[in-house]
């Protein structure tokens, strides 16, 4: 792969080499988040001497890496997690595409990896879709998971600036993530364990912030939890939930109905959806939206005075996530179903219609 540009790599300089052996597609009913992938991949290569190489399509295929890229040691990985949606009229749709280029580069400064030019590489993601096209599911809230790439493969051992990167796309078919429309979960609440600092990493979609996460899941499957819902500090402020940021819709202390979200303090990860719900929360301006910090204190209070109506996470894989119940300090908070229709079903039936070509929106682009 030649190189072109130093400081992106451009759409215009993209090459295909198509396969020979494409792959049969999965049943639409058996599709497993992360276990199918298209006939294709995209692939661009960086060196701090040359810059950014010119972007390859080809088919789908194993990396390969000296034992001592930097990748393999330090973890210098960063990604995105994105959709394609088959619309109702044909058409496939990206679900505003630059959002994630933007975090995509923030995190990629914070890692010393080199950024680009985001538009170049939706154009490339586009194409990509596009030759995998018979691959985006035609099921309902099924869609196709794209998922962009960057890591420092500098063969060698050092805990320095990566001067070698490869940015890869692969995208694959998902299925709707809930098997019986939305299903409430319970979630574990353990203080002990902690996400994300201010001056850390939190808000940035890097590999390195999720390997300590698994043992904290592990656990909170053993205890009969779905997922862990992240505190932080003395106050135990509830930021995130598993892998999605967290809203709860309460009347407050002072009686007012209100939508509230963990600020962008750097603890949070600036979630599409997240701000997606904020912004459409806002034009209907039915209820106050509050970005700031709140903590269990407050919640298990307001549980007492049943004040809170919904509590539930937001992110592109399941759009939102209700919550039933928390375990907290040896407890098990209900979480009423107070108030119909949900306000999570009604963000959720928004969003998917925007998404699926069934409202209209400035939030998507046709493929
Ligand atoms: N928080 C974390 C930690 C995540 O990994 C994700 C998934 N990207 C989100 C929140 C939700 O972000 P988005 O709405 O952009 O998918």
């Amino acid at each position: 792969r030649a190189f072109s540009s130093p400081s992106t790599f451009k759409y215009a300089d993209l090459t295909v080499e198509q396969t020979k052996s494409p792959q049969a597609k999965p049943t639409p009913d058996k599709l497993l988040f992360g276990h199918h992938f298209t006939d294709h991949m995209l692939e661009v290569d960086w060196t701090s001497k040359n810059g950014w190489g010119k972007p390859h399509i080809s088919p789908l295929h194993n990396l390969s890496f000296h034992p001592a890229a930097k990748v393999l040691h330090y973890g210098i990985e960063l990604f995105e997690g994105m959709k394609a949606y088959m619309g109702v009229d044909g058409k496939i749709r990206l679900f505003r595409p630059m959002e994630n280029m933007k975090r995509m580069n923030k995190t990629a400064k914070r890692c010393d990896l080199p950024t680009f030019d985001g538009e170049e590489l939706i154009s490339c993601i586009k194409k990509l879709i596009l030759i995998d096209r018979e691959w985006v599911p035609k099921a309902e809230n099924s869609s196709l998971y794209i998922r962009p790439t960057l890591i420092g493969n500098d063969p060698t051992l050092g805990v320095s600036k990566s001067q070698q990167a490869l940015l890869f796309v692969i995208v694959g078919p998902v299925g709707s993530y809930f098997t019986t429309g939305l299903e409430p979960v319970t979630l574990m609440a353990d203080p002990k364990y902690v996400r994300a600092w201010p001056g850390g990493c939190g808000s940035y979609k890097m590999g390195s912030n999720y390997a300590p996460t698994i043992e904290v899941q592990s656990n909170a499957v053993k205890a009969k939890c779905q997922q862990v819902l992240w505190l932080y500090g003395e106050d135990h402020q509830l930021t995130e939930v598993g892998t999605m940021n967290l809203f709860m819709y309460w009347t407050n202390e002072e009686g007012v109905d209100e939508l509230i979200t963990h600020p962008l303090d750097g603890l949070v990860l600036p979630g599409v959806t997240r701000s997606s719900l904020i912004k459409l929360a806002e034009e209907w301006g039915e209820f106050k939206v509050t970005e700031k910090p709140y903590g269990m204190k407050e919640v298990v209070k307001a549980l007492k005075e049943n004040r809170v109506k919904e509590i539930f996470g937001a992110g592109t894989a399941c759009v939102v996530c209700p919550v039933k119940e928390i375990v907290y300090e040896g407890e098990v908070l209900q979480i009423p179903a107070v108030g119909q229709p949900k306000l999570s079903m009604r963000f959720f039936k928004e969003l998917t219609d925007i998404q699926f070509g069934r409202k209209p929106s400035d939030m998507v682009e046709i493929v």
